[in-house]
């Protein structure tokens, strides 16, 4: 059997629901695992801190902050293939509704006037949070994106489509 494809799954800003839709695979990811990737690196699936050279870096959520820049420019100094994945990491997706207003009026509608705040005098979070982006753009605003998988999040035919996509990119 040829060697596994080291995978990492890298989240910037997202809801989780892709990781979760891909532990939704269940059997068919077990085999995956089994068969094609060698997962080293999902912050939400298993316990390693970080991650060195990759095969494929599959990258979930939005561009959100800073620190989710610096997560995806990363992502791509230590991967071979960088797939977006999810309509967030393709297109921007629902973080994307931010780019409609301010952050001023996005945090103000998040900590003080959304219909289930109680304090509409709340203290806005200030200290030890990532600075936010100007606005949300696509993966591929930032760095060459190789694969994007579209839907939100991606069904599982898609997502099997995907691995046939990069077993040909991979193989030549
Ligand atoms: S694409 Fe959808 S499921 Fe995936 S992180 Fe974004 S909002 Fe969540």
């Amino acid at each position: 059997m040829a060697d596994k494809m080291k995978l990492a799954i890298v989240d910037l800003s997202y809801c989780c629901g892709c990781d979760i839709a891909l532990a939704d695979l269940g059997e068919s990811l077990f085999s995956l695992l089994q068969e094609v990737f060698d997962l080293v690196y999902a912050p939400l699936l298993m316990s390693a801190k970080d991650y060195d050279q990759v095969d494929v870096a599959l990258v979930t959520g939005a561009v959100r902050t800073e620190e989710d820049v610096a997560e995806l420019k990363k992502a791509r100094e230590r991967c071979k293939y960088l797939v977006a994945m999810g309509s967030c990491a393709a297109f921007g997706g629902l973080p994307g509704l931010a780019n409609l207003c301010t952050h001023e009026e996005m945090m103000q509608a998040a900590y003080r006037t959304a219909p289930t705040v109680k304090d509409a005098q709340a203290k806005l979070p200030a200290d030890d949070i990532p600075a936010l982006v100007d606005t949300i753009k696509p993966l591929d605003a930032y760095v060459q994106v190789d694969l994007a998988l579209p839907g939100c999040p991606p069904p599982p035919p898609v997502f099997v489509d995907f691995v046939k996509q990069v077993l040909a990119l991979v193989q030549g």
